[in-house]
């Protein structure tokens, strides 16, 4: 394991063990855990067909307009996404939180820190990749989204992923890949597997929410697992 690495889990805080009678190395991924599963389905709702249509300068407008659920009227402003259009790493959270809310962008919290040290130590840097959410405005006090708020919003996601069109999903947190993959197993018994996103053949790969690896850090090396997963199935072309 190289310096820069070993610095990366540190900052993760995951604690790296070495091996005095032997060079350490990295555990290997099964190939063979690659299963494909869930084709998910449709997203397309009647308004989401006109989204559809949107470009990229368009569907900002939209969303920074969109009055289509409760949650606009006790937002401070929407959520839209970060970093790079053209990205080949799209991560997908849950929905804003109080400093994503006052500060108009995804993950800049705490838990947006540690989703940055995750993401070096499979050597990506955050403006690589593009962030978004479920859900384009804050719930109140961080309540989980509910199905409305959802449907209104998936067509704004569904259309962001269109148009960069990344080689994987990076699904962070049981809400957001419940809400991707339509499905209620739990994150648990997801890990480790490759999905595909909606009507798309984008691979998904879920992990945990870096909320939780705050409050569990005994479970940041399985994400980091999962991580490593994630930029396999990306190098290998999904
Ligand atoms: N948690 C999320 O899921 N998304 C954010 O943008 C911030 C915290």
């Amino acid at each position: 394991m190289d310096n820069l690495r070993r610095q990366y889990l540190k900052a993760m805080g995951i604690p790296v063990w070495v091996r005095r009678d032997q060079p350490a190395q990295a555990a290997p991924v099964a190939p063979e855990a690659v299963a494909e599963q869930m084709p998910g389905s449709s997203v397309v709702a009647a308004e989401a067909q006109e989204t559809s249509r949107l470009d990229w300068p368009a569907l900002g407008e939209r969303v920074a307009s969109c009055t289509g659920c409760e949650l606009h009227r006790t937002r401070i402003q929407t959520v839209f996404g970060t970093g790079n259009p053209q990205a080949q790493w799209m991560v997908v959270g849950e929905a804003p939180g109080a400093d994503e809310d006052r500060q108009g962008e995804p993950f800049v919290g705490r838990a947006g820190q540690l989703l940055n040290a995750m993401l070096r130590a499979v050597g990506l840097a955050r403006e690589q990749v593009y962030i978004a959410n479920i859900l384009k405005c804050r719930p109140p006090r961080n309540r989980d989204p509910r199905p409305e708020e959802v449907s209104c919003c998936e067509g704004y996601l569904h259309r962001q992923v269109e148009l960069i069109r990344p080689r994987i999903i990076l699904a962070v947190g049981r809400i957001a890949a419940h809400n991707l993959l339509k499905t209620d197993v739990s994150l648990g018994r997801m890990r480790g597997q490759c999905y595909r996103y909606s009507d798309t053949d984008i691979p998904v790969v879920v992990t945990y929410h870096p909320a939780y690896l705050l409050r569990s850090p005994g479970e940041k090396r399985k994400a980091w697992e999962d991580l490593r997963f994630a930029a396999r199935i990306c190098a290998e072309g999904g």
